[in-house]
């Protein structure tokens, strides 16, 4: 019996419209699934990335290990959408953000039972799996 090869699209389960089916980093979508939000660390020079990659631009190592996102970051910025991309439209309004965690920053958005006048610069916040309709997966940042 010969398995045939199937085509690895475990990203297309990402965000709300997935603009990516392949990619080298596919196991951050298990990470989600299992409540996980993991960024890589290159093995070589200890370069960190998020959202993850599988080759250092550093050192140009592609030996990478996958660490989880732990413990809270600093709201760094933030921006209250009322208008978004094709796809998005069913989510307005919604706030997008960088969360500063020191050795990187993550970008994505602010869970949306956040009161928005409860959002300051500054805030702790932490960095969360999400599980979205129809099976879909994202992080959002939660108060920290
Ligand atoms: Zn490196």
């Amino acid at each position: 019996m010969s398995k045939k090869k199937e085509k690895d699209e475990r990203f297309k389960r990402f965000g709300t419209v997935s603009f990516t089916s392949v990619t080298k980093v596919n196991d951050f979508i298990d990470y989600l699934d299992q409540g996980k939000v993991m960024g890589t660390r290159c093995s070589g020079c200890g370069m960190v990335f998020f959202p993850p990659r599988a080759d250092c631009y550093k050192c140009l190592s592609s030996d990478v290990e996958w660490f989880e996102i732990e413990g809270t970051g600093k709201l760094i910025t933030y921006s209250k959408l009322e208008y978004a991309p094709v796809g998005f439209e069913d989510d307005l309004p919604y706030c997008i953000a960088v969360v500063d965690y020191g050795d990187y920053k993550v970008f994505g958005r602010i869970a949306g039972e956040i009161p928005e006048e409860d959002i300051q610069l500054g805030m702790a916040m932490k960095t969360v799996a999400n599980k979205l309709p129809g099976g879909q997966l994202n992080y959002v940042f939660t108060k920290g």
